[in-house]
Order: structure tokens, then sequence, then C-alpha cells
């Protein structure tokens, strides 16, 4: 029977009609994932994280890389920062490479090399919240935990049709509470995993498959045709211009590879000395400038080489490259870290983000 248009729905009034839906669709939608391969709470972790603010079909090589790499918990917690960051090279949000492997380490100094099965136990290790811990819990060991994220959000709000911020109380705290109730008692990890692979697969942002939903009977967003307004989401924030000048100084066959500050954006990664213009600057003024200042090294500046354009979130960058041939000096730098003349083939052995990849793609094709 469809909904009438001004019932309300209960999520513990559903509760076993809903599981009996989902878990039926998802035995039979659900994708091949690698990381669905087995219930290792280590690998599902690995996912979980690496799914945060990415698609699958990019996380999917990462993944199968990274275990190749550090195929336990305690091969990870057993790598070196610069490792770990290399196997995330080109994957963004770094923060969560850095947060894992220090959770890793963690982990295995209070619990061993094995993953805990309690959540108190995961209360305070980096990078792991709530949403993270019950999601690897529920799948792993069957725990009766709540998931709440992008898509089961979705779900979740269009299916009660609830049309509030789902980011803000009270309706946070009602998703919270809901996801909870309408958990089932057996078959917990498959549910949440579904709730999530229905909103990413059916119920998507922009044109939701309602036709195709198992869901489609008792949901209030449909029945009220509200799918293009539920759920209520923030406007999208302006782009902004950011103009950079980057250089990588030669010396002999060797070239200049900065390490950057252990806090902030690519903590800790390497790169070719890089910064914003600032105002009223030109982009070879910038170049002399950040080298004065961040290298302390003499050079003579060369050509352009290379103009790269990215995005970071709401950022439009555009970064001019130049080369410059060292003349004196010694490094001295109250910003980067460390330093290194390294040959052009070492480059690819050093994490970088993705813009200074494409330049050192473009060095190494110029010296062949
Ligand atoms: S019926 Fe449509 S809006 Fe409702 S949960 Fe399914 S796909 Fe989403």
């Amino acid at each position: 029977m469809p909904l009438p248009s001004d019932a309300t729905l209960e999520p513990k009034r559903i509760k076993r009609w809903l599981a009996c839906r989902l878990l039926d669709w998802f035995a039979r939608w659900q994708r091949d994932l690698p990381w669905r391969k087995d219930r290792d709470a280590y690998r599902i972790w690995v996912s979980e994280v690496m799914l945060q603010q990415t698609q699958v079909a990019t996380v999917i090589p990462y993944f199968e890389r990274f275990l190749a790499a550090f195929p336990t918990l305690a091969g990870l917690a057993a790598a070196t920062e610069q490792q770990v960051l290399r196997l995330w090279e080109g994957l963004g949000y770094y923060r969560r490479a850095r947060d894992l492997h220090r959770a890793a380490k963690v982990i295995v100094a209070t619990h061993g090399a094995t993953f805990p099965r309690e959540p108190e136990s995961l209360r305070g290790v980096p990078g792991m919240g709530r949403y993270t811990a019950n999601a690897v819990l529920s799948q792993a060991f069957e725990k009766r935990l709540p998931i709440l994220e992008a898509n089961s959000v979705r779900v979740l709000c269009r299916l009660f049709g609830k049309a509030d911020d789902p980011t803000r109380n009270p309706l946070r705290n009602w998703l919270w509470q809901a996801a909870e109730e309408i958990l089932p008692h057996k078959h917990v990890g498959h549910f949440n995993q579904a709730m999530m692979e229905l909103g990413a697969l059916v119920c998507t942002p922009a044109a939701p498959a309602c036709g195709k939903c198992p869901l489609r009977g008792k949901c209030v967003a449909r029945a009220r045709g509200l799918q293009a307004t539920i759920p209520l989401r923030a406007a999208p924030a302006k782009a902004t211009e950011v103009r950079e000048s980057a250089v990588v100084v030669r010396r002999g066959g060797r070239l200049l590879l900065v390490q950057r500050p252990t806090t902030g954006r690519w903590a800790s990664m390497w790169e070719f000395p890089h910064d914003e213009l600032t105002d009223g600057e030109t982009h070879t003024q910038a170049a002399l400038r950040l080298l004065r200042e961040r290298t302390s090294l003499s050079v003579t500046l060369g050509p352009e080489i290379e103009t790269i354009r990215h995005g970071v979130t709401r950022f439009r960058i555009t970064m001019v490259c130049f080369v410059a041939v060292f003349r004196q000096g010694k490094f001295r730098s109250e910003f980067y870290a460390d330093s290194r003349w390294v040959l052009p083939a070492e480059l690819a052995s050093y994490p970088v983000s993705a813009p200074q990849r494409i330049l050192a793609r473009t060095l190494a094709s110029n010296d062949e």
C-alpha cells in the first residue's frame, strides 16, 4: 500500500519491513568490491577511511596497492609515514593517511596486532570517529552499532520525509537515533552496508531511481514528490582563484626538494619550493621572493617550463613553474622542515602532492 501523503513514518514501526527489503535488495544488487571479499576488520577499516570524500572507483586501485604493501595492521604500524603518504599520493585529504598510520601504531601498542572488537577500545584513536568505528565493528563483528554518512543520511531523510538540515541538530540527533532504532538483530553489517549502497546506487543525490527502490512503498519524499529538496543542501561554496609560483632549482644533475611543515596542507610531504603570489606580485617576482625567504639560496632564475591548473576543495589553483640554477648559499628555512638535493630518478620515492607530481613527470620526460 502506498503511503498517504499526510502520514508520518516512525523508524521503530517499520524496522522489520525495512530490514527485509534492504537485505533482499543488497543480496541481489551489491557491488563486488575488494573490501567485501572477507570480514577482516583491518581491511574494512582501510576501505572506510579511503572512501571518506572519495568515489569507490577511485579508491579501488589505491586500496589494492595499500593492502599489498601493508597486508596487516602490524605491517602498517611498522611502516614509515613517508611510505604511507607515498601510497596515498593522489587520493587527497592526506590527514586521513597520517591518522590511519598513527591509529595503527596506537592500536598495536595497546591491543597487539588484533583489531579491537569493542567501541570503547577505539575511543580516542586518531581519526576514529563514531561513524568509522561503528562501520568497521558492525561489518567485521556484527556489533549492533548504527552508521550515518552521506549516502545513508540521504536515504533516511527521504524515507522519513525530514526536510531540515541533516548536518545540524535537532535533525542530526534524530538521524543517529533513527539509525539505531532500525537496526535488525541479525545481519547488521549487511544492513548498514545496504543502506549506504542504496544511497550510492539508487537514492542518488540528483536523480533517485525511485521506480527501482525497494523502499518506494513507504518513502515519504516519494509520496510527496520531495526528492529534489530532501535532504536540504548548503549552497556550494564559491570557487576561489589562487595563483602560485613553483621553482625547480638545479645544481649539477640534482634538484632541490624540500619537505613541508608537519602541520597544515600537505603536511610532511615533499615539493619543489612553491608559494602563493602576494597582492600585486607577478609569478616571476613570487618565484624569486619564495626562494629568498624559504630557502636562503642564491639562484639564477630561468624560464617558465609549465603551468599546472588544479582544484583543491573550493580553490582553483594556477601554478606557474620555473627552472633556476643554483649559484651559492646554504639551505636555511623557517618554513620548510628539511631539504635534499635529489637525482631526477629518485623523485618517484618521495610523497608529493598531485600538482607537484605532474611537475616531476614533466622534468623526467624532459630529461629523457
Ligand atoms: S523511493 Fe526514491 S527517494 Fe525514497 S528512498 Fe527510494 S530512491 Fe530514495
